[in-house]
């Protein structure tokens, strides 16, 4: 039988036939981790684990956006929901993520914050065009992925002379996650590369990174055989001691990306340090708005500074996202920590390791 191009991701044959390399390559056990939150739901919903032999852990690092957003960050998001006639447009999985002092973006909408969910950041451009008499702000949020498309909505405000649209930056870079976690305290023996992040940065972005710690890395897509595929070529590399900077998405991902999209994203924000949530402070891991852009930079526009803060009480969310635990070790999942619930937003966001376990891991 003939299988067509997408069968070919599904299909049981090349799963079974990647899962024996994957098998006859592991000789010791070795610690893999995955750096994007669609690589954690796609690998859980697909069983992957399941095939895996007991020698291969899988981690799940820094990779989910709403789940790195610092504390603060999430406050000063709260902050801006608080202004005077202004509509805040965030992607839905914020909502729920609870700030200090147990409110959120859905609490402050349900007591008449003008918060809406939208999709895109062009969204929130409309939002300001159909609502001239209030001031928009769009949470931006994500990797490198999300800030081209929300550095070309600032330009598109700047060139038809939207004076009520304004972000807040909020963007991290995932090559300088790689590097703390590479010097952090678990020993990872291989990552699995964002597919979305390196269509835009490409391959060779993280040439710095594998250079400096010769740690095997391959650029993974998110079809099941495309994940078995990846973590076969880093079960090789390991084992033949040979580590290399390779990529398996190659349909996708090239090895200079999308300059277009880096040139975009380079003209409107500039690289600066960032906080983490539970990582902490790394130097040139985020993105902020130039000053040439400076009228359409929330925090500057309101005259907001996000104020350090702790995180929920408990809540494990920085431990879960270095790989240092896995939700069931967090004290409050499932007992006090649900989707229903959230205590932190590795439990709200779709692509967050404690939802992830809580809808997939059957095991405890
Ligand atoms: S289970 Fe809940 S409280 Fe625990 S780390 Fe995850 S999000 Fe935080």
């Amino acid at each position: 039988m003939t299988l067509s191009f997408s069968q070919s991701f599904h299909d049981p044959r090349i799963a079974r036939h990647l899962a024996e390399r994957i098998a006859g390559a592991s000789h010791r056990p070795i610690r893999l981790m995955e750096v994007c939150g669609t690589h954690t739901v796609a690998i859980f919903r697909s069983g992957i684990r399941s095939l895996l032999p007991p020698t291969i852990t899988l981690l799940s690092g820094p990779g989910c956006p709403v789940c790195v957003t610092a504390q603060k960050e999430i406050d000063a998001f709260i902050a801006l929901a608080r202004q005077p006639d202004t509509i805040l447009a965030t992607f839905g999985d914020l909502m729920r993520v609870p700030g200090t002092g147990g409110t959120s973006l859905q609490r402050e909408k349900a007591e008449g914050a003008d918060v809406r969910m939208v999709y895109a950041s062009f969204d929130a451009l409309t939002l300001a065009r159909q609502n001239p008499d209030k001031r928009v702000v769009f949470l931006g949020v994500g990797f490198e992925t999300t800030a081209p498309t929300v550095a070309a909505a600032i330009l598109a405000a700047e060139e038809s002379g939207l004076t009520n649209f304004s972000v807040m930056s909020a963007h991290k870079l995932v090559p300088p996650a790689l590097e703390t976690l590479a010097s952090g305290a678990i020993n990872i023996d291989g990552f699995l590369l964002p597919g979305h992040v390196s269509v835009i940065i490409g391959r060779d972005a993280y040439g710095p990174f594998f250079d400096a710690h010769r740690i095997p890395c391959v650029v993974a897509g998110f079809e099941p055989t495309d994940l078995l595929q990846a973590i076969a070529m880093l079960v090789e590399q390991i084992d033949a001691g040979r580590p290399a900077l390779t990529n398996a998405y190659v349909r996708a991902v090239t090895d200079r990306g999308n300059p277009k999209a880096v040139a975009v994203m380079e003209r409107v924000f500039a690289v600066a340090d960032a906080d983490w949530r539970g990582i902490g402070t790394l130097p040139a891991s985020g993105l902020v708005i130039r000053e040439t852009y400076a009228a359409f930079d929330a925090l500057r526009v309101f005259g907001i500074r996000p104020v350090p803060a702790a995180p929920p009480k408990g809540c494990a969310c920085g431990e879960i996202l270095t790989g240092v635990k896995i939700p069931p070790q967090c004290p409050l999942y499932k007992r006090v920590c649900n989707p229903m619930a959230p205590v932190g937003p590795c439990m709200v966001s779709s692509e967050g390791t404690c939802a992830a376990y809580y809808r997939y891991h059957a095991d405890d």
